[in-house]
């Protein structure tokens, strides 16, 4: 449902059509949990009054579907003969009992900002593992919003300059949090990882979301070690497990109290519920894909800097058997 609202919201003149294919396939509704229903309600209400009625079914509709969606036959597709092993190292994982976030920071200026990235751009560890990374200029934009960060290169900006965001809120404005959000967002991760691969290859998917994200998921968790970085990945892990095994009001509930218990705000918490039970696969390839990736590198006993060296001037997707296979 949420889906659907979005499409609405983003085109306006084909809700009655939206609507109509939606009636037609209810059918492979997903559930929407009560926790989440509440707040579609609110954006239901924002849409003309014509388009109520229909909405409110099509939602309350989706509150009891039991259509579930096969996402483990499609992983095994995706990942490959490393997706057992993957299952068996997230199930083996331990959820946190608390994130060690650093010392309180009360905004995120241009100069902290600076400061953290000097700091992972020196890194000589970082350097050997990864290779030096010369940021270039960038657009920098904190705005008020749940989440950590987004880093927009300038291909997909069609722009001459790379573009990072970052979110201020209650969650985010500790050190800990922002020192992982530049090495998720810029160096080792996304920055780096779109200078050295995206623009040497052939053709690029960048919807490839699981390479893409898991990327720099993997980065968060294994370049710079410390409690936090640990704490993370078994967050991630925990969160993961949560998303594969559950469905509908059970999962929402289980990610609210996941997340409670490590002292997350609500409104984030209901942010991560709505991902989790309403954009399947969403959580899934970040976590699936740094997973994909600490388990490749470790096998293959590679440097990640030599993955993305070895991916280079080849046709990059999500599809990662293929990776391992040429
Ligand atoms: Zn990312």
């Amino acid at each position: 449902m949420s889906q659907l609202i979005d499409a609405v919201e983003a085109q306006p003149s084909k809700t009655r059509e939206l609507l109509n294919y939606s009636k037609h396939c209810r059918d492979v509704l997903i559930q929407t949990p009560c926790i989440i229903a509440d707040c579609l309600v609110k954006r239901i209400d924002q849409l003309p009054l014509e388009y109520h009625r229909d909405m409110l079914d099509l939602l309350d509709y989706s509150r009891h579907a039991e259509f579930r969606q096969d996402t483990n036959a499609f992983y095994r597709r995706l990942y490959g003969d490393l997706y057992d092993e993957m299952l068996t190292v997230a199930f083996l994982c331990e959820a946190p009992i608390n994130i060690e976030h650093g010392n309180r920071l009360y905004t995120a200026t241009r100069a902290d900002i600076d400061n953290e990235l000097q700091l992972l751009l020196g890194d000589d560890m970082l350097k050997t593992r990864f290779e030096r990374f010369d940021v270039t200029p960038f657009d920098l934009k904190v705005d008020i919003d749940t989440g950590y960060g987004e880093w927009w290169d300038r291909d997909l900006l069609c722009e001459n300059m790379d573009k990072l965001v970052i979110h201020a809120n209650d969650d985010f404005m500790y050190l800990n949090d922002l020192r992982y959000t530049l090495a998720h967002e810029i160096y080792p991760g996304h920055g780096h990882f779109y200078r050295t691969l995206a623009h040497n290859s052939h053709a690029f998917d960048h919807g490839a979301m699981s390479l893409i994200e898991g990327w720099a998921t993997f980065v968060e968790w294994h370049s710079v070690q410390s409690d936090y970085s640990r704490q993370i990945r078994e967050y991630d892990c925990a969160l993961l497990t949560q998303c594969l095994l559950l469905n509908g009001n059970e999962l929402a509930n289980n990610v609210l109290s996941l997340r409670k218990s490590l002292g997350f705000s609500h409104e984030s918490n209901i942010r991560t519920a709505l991902y989790a039970t309403q954009y399947i696969g969403f959580l899934e390839s970040y976590y699936l894909g740094a997973l994909w990736v600490e388990l490749f590198l470790s096998e293959s006993a590679i440097k990640p800097l030599d993955m993305l060296n070895n991916l280079s001037n080849r046709n990059v997707g999500d599809f990662f058997y293929s990776i391992r296979e040429e």
